[in-house]
């Protein structure tokens, strides 16, 4: 039987080259830059809320970290350590190899340090906190969309929510669209590159973990700004396209996409673009801000599309 200690010692416990002191002390050492601002974010994935029990454990290591990622790219900070509490039903060597590969290998891909944590038994829950560094005053926040901004997307949204959808037994996809649009549920890609290379372009910035309508509205609530969005322009796959209108939801209101929303000046449109050029990847403009509160979705003809309007939360 493996215990607490062989856990932490075999599969969470590797060297440390960001920090002074890693796993192994009560509390881990990092020197941050006296010239930079620390962003620190936290995300939770709980059995039956956001994974199924059988998930593969690989990409759940994978995923766990990767929607912590994805918080830093949102503040267009630089990931550099993470901390992970654990709790397991029962210490599986195969599961916890599985488990710790999938994490360690993102986290060496981006490198950040596993730098503590805490493990213990109970139902499978994964708390990680991240933390990253960002030069001072220059972090993407919520808060400073304004009028006349273009709303831009990276990627394409909706499909991790079709996988779901179809998981559900709510729409039936061809086994290949399945694939792809599953990897987009396991896998996603955090975009931090991107959120770096925003600093100095965008005025706001949010990740979408719970569809653009709900994040883009948390843009709107900080920065005390509308928005009208046109619904042809968010970036959809052509298996998202292929079944519209039952994936109008996973579209704007699905979770997991992981792409970030970001507002900017209009005069930042060419560099914008050119950005999207250099880095492969679509970004694209899907509306505008404007005075006043709430947000519009609206269809070719200038038509308000009525939408649930909310995205996921757990209490409601
Ligand atoms: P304490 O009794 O002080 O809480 P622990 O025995 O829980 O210490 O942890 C020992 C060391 O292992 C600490 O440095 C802690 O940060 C680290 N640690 C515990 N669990 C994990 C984990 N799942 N991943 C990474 N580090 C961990
Ligand atoms: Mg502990």
């Amino acid at each position: 039987m493996l215990s607490e200690a062989d856990i932490i010692r075999l599969f969470f416990t590797h060297p440390a080259r960001n920090a002074v002191l890693g796993v192994g002390d009560d509390a881990a050492l990092v020197a941050v830059a006296p010239d930079m601002e620390l962003a620190v974010s936290t995300d939770m994935l709980v059995e039956g809320r956001h994974f199924f029990a059988d998930a593969e454990p690989e990409k759940l290591g994978c995923k766990a970290l990767a929607v912590n990622l994805s918080d830093m790219a949102a503040m267009g900070a630089n990931p550099r350590w993470a901390t992970l509490a654990l709790a397991l039903p029962r210490a599986d060597k195969n599961w916890l190899g599985a488990f710790a590969r999938g994490f360690m290998q993102l986290a060496r891909e981006h490198s950040v340090d596993l730098i503590g944590g805490d493990t213990s038994r109970g139902p499978l829950n994964i708390c990680v906190q991240i933390m990253g560094e960002a030069p001072p005053g220059q972090a993407l926040r919520r808060d400073g969309a304004k009028a006349g901004d273009d709303i831009w997307v990276s990627g394409t949204l909706g499909d991790a929510a079709l996988a779901l959808a179809h998981l559900q037994m709510k729409i039936a996809l061809e086994p290949e669209e399945f694939d792809r649009c599953s990897r987009a549920l396991h896998t996603p890609v955090a975009r931090v590159e991107l959120g770096k290379r925003l600093r100095g372009i965008a005025h706001a910035a949010i990740d979408i973990s719970d569809g653009i309508v709900a994040d883009l509205g948390h843009i709107l609530e900080r920065s005390r700004v509308a928005a009208v969005v046109e619904f042809a322009k968010v970036p959809r796959s052509q298996t998202l396209e292929r079944y519209l209108p039952v994936a109008r939801q996973a579209l704007l209101s699905g979770g997991d996409d992981y792409e970030l929303c970001f507002t900017a000046s209009p005069a930042r449109h060419e560099r914008i673009l050119a950005l999207s050029r250099e880095m492969d990847l679509p970004l694209t403009r899907i509306g505008g801000i404007e005075e006043g509160s709430g947000l519009t979705v609206s269809d070719e003809r200038g038509r308000k599309l009525d939408f649930e309007a909310k995205g996921f939360d757990h209490f409601r």
